[in-house]
């Protein structure tokens, strides 16, 4: 649980690309996106499954992923924003939040193959600082 890497992007153990948080939620970039402004949010406390959260903490995650979604869409203007709730990657419950720019981009070739886009540190950096202001 400890040791789980969510929760330590949430304790700040591991560097992130932070959009937002508060006191029950937090949000950062993924990694690898889909598309550039794939927001991951997650909850700070440790639970591998979204739908056991309690209510508190579930509306919270929601509530973060709305306003990370109208952020997303401000700043990278895609046709939707999409919203995936698998959990087979990493046991701490997350919401993707993905701009999509195409019908299949949440089931793309590259997201079921785990060959999504890997940008710099500097790309991250200055599209978090985007959408943290926007
Ligand atoms: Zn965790």
């Amino acid at each position: 649980m400890g040791d789980c890497i969510f929760c330590r992007v949430v304790r700040g153990e591991v560097p992130a690309h932070v959009i937002f948080e508060d006191q029950t939620t937090f949000a950062f970039l993924d990694r690898h996106p889909i598309n550039p402004g794939h927001v991951l949010v997650v909850p700070k406390r440790h639970e591998p499954d979204l739908f056991q959260l309690n209510e508190e903490e579930y509306l919270a995650v929601m509530r973060t992923v709305r306003a990370v979604s109208a952020s997303v869409l401000r700043t990278t203007a895609p046709k939707r924003v999409g919203l995936l709730v698998a959990g087979w990657d990493v046991l701490h419950a997350h919401v993707h939040v993905v701009p999509m720019h195409d019908y299949h981009d949440l089931t793309s070739r590259q997201t079921l193959e785990g060959t999504r886009g890997n940008p710099s540190d500097a790309e991250l950096d200055g599209l978090a600082a985007r959408l943290r202001s926007d």
